[in-house]
């Protein structure tokens, strides 16, 4: 459902089937429904759940995909009524996240999100814990479905203790994770080596832009959240001068709060930055609506404080009247393409103003 114009669900739905996608599912359609709010008990409303199991049935569809947070009620009440899986948007995140996680910590942290989420479902979904810890969003791995098994209470309080041992154990050793990085950070810091940190919206072209930046061969995916661990360069100014240039975890619109939090230490690592270098997709329906959602989340880890630098990417493919509309917008704006390479020396000059000067050391050499 959508309270929002056609266009604005339009290109949320698109963002999701493209999300979907970058699951592994196959898209095969969409459906949207207008009205105030979700019906409370079946998150659409009750005629639009026999179009939505029509659609299931005519296409043979094995899983439905909501493009919003549902109750464990109305994901219960909707996987009854069209007898298939049904997935919420922070599901289908959570599973990204797992699917594209490498680091430790970056593993780590998305297990704790995804036992986070699952915690309070567990009764409403009434399913063992074997099977949703198979990964959320997917079939499912134990083969006993849906209603063949009922959990009980105990079964059930089982579980539930289980996981919160396993989220306790997780938050402490992420704990001890950050302290590491912490102390790797400080050693940086001491050296006083500037940090840019590159940040936008997911797909926007941050790892693409890190390469051209720096030569540095970081994967390139035309998939969302290709990056979720962050890289960081070394990279030298014009004179000489070293500093550091970090991509980010991708951003991207209704962020679950589970990830903002299990991501929070790394996000956090932004706000120690000197710059932030926001990458926008020029190319995009709505940049400026994925400028406000990047900025939300850099400001929950204290990250609007810091210099920005706002930077339009991929103008070899923006048509000239968007790119004069996005100029007026933004007039501080360096408008570049990590493509075609246009602007990436000016964008270099840019940063390099912006880095903090050192200190001057002057030592004297004693004969
Ligand atoms: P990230 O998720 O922000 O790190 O984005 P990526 O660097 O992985 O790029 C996402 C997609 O946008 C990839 O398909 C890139 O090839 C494409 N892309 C990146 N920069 C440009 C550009 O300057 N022009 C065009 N046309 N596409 C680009």
């Amino acid at each position: 459902w959508t309270e929002g114009t056609q266009s604005d669900a339009d290109n949320s739905l698109t963002e999701l089937a493209a999300l979907a996608e970058t699951a592994g599912s196959q898209v095969l359609e969409g459906l949207i429904q207008r009205r105030s709010r979700p019906d409370p008990a079946t998150y659409v409303g009750r005629g639009k759940v026999d179009d939505l199991t029509g659609v299931v049935l005519s296409t043979g569809a094995d899983t439905v995909i909501c493009d919003g947070e549902l109750s464990p009620s109305q994901l219960r009440n909707l996987e009854q009524r069209t007898k298939v899986k049904v997935v919420d948007r922070t599901a289908l995140i959570l599973d990204i996240f797992a699917q594209h996680a490498k680091s430790k910590e970056g593993k780590a942290q998305v297990e704790l999100a995804q036992l986070e989420y699952l915690l309070p479902r567990l009764r409403g979904w009434g399913e063992t814990l074997s099977r949703q810890t198979g990964g959320s969003g997917r079939g499912g791995g134990a083969g006993g479905g849906v209603g063949l098994r009922g959990p009980g209470e105990t079964k059930l309080e089982t579980d539930r203790r289980r996981i919160r041992h396993r989220i306790a154990r997780l938050r402490r050793e992420i704990k001890g994770m950050k302290t590491v990085r912490q102390t790797k950070r400080a050693r940086r810091s001491r050296n006083a080596v500037p940090a840019v940190a590159i940040a936008g919206y997911t797909n926007a072209g941050k790892s693409s832009l890190l390469n051209r930046l720096t030569g540095a061969g970081v994967l390139v995916e035309n998939a969302l959240f290709a990056t979720l661990d962050p890289t960081t360069r070394r990279a030298t100014t014009s004179d000489g001068r070293l500093y550091t240039l970090s991509d980010t975890v991708g951003f991207v619109r209704h962020l679950p709060h589970q990830i903002v939090e299990a991501f929070r230490s790394t996000l956090e690592e932004v706000a120690e930055a000197d710059l932030v270098v926001h990458v926008v997709d020029g190319t995009h329906p709505d940049p400026e609506e994925q400028v406000r959602a990047v900025r939300e989340v850099l400001s929950e880890v204290g990250a609007d404080r810091l210099p920005e630098l706002l930077v339009v990417n991929k103008t070899d493919a923006t048509d000239e009247e968007t790119l004069l509309r996005l100029k007026r917008l933004w007039p501080d704006a360096v408008l570049v393409s990590a493509h075609s390479g246009r602007g990436i020396d000016a964008l270099r000059q840019e940063i390099e103003q912006r880095l903090p000067r050192p200190a001057v050391e002057v030592r004297a050499v004693l004969p």
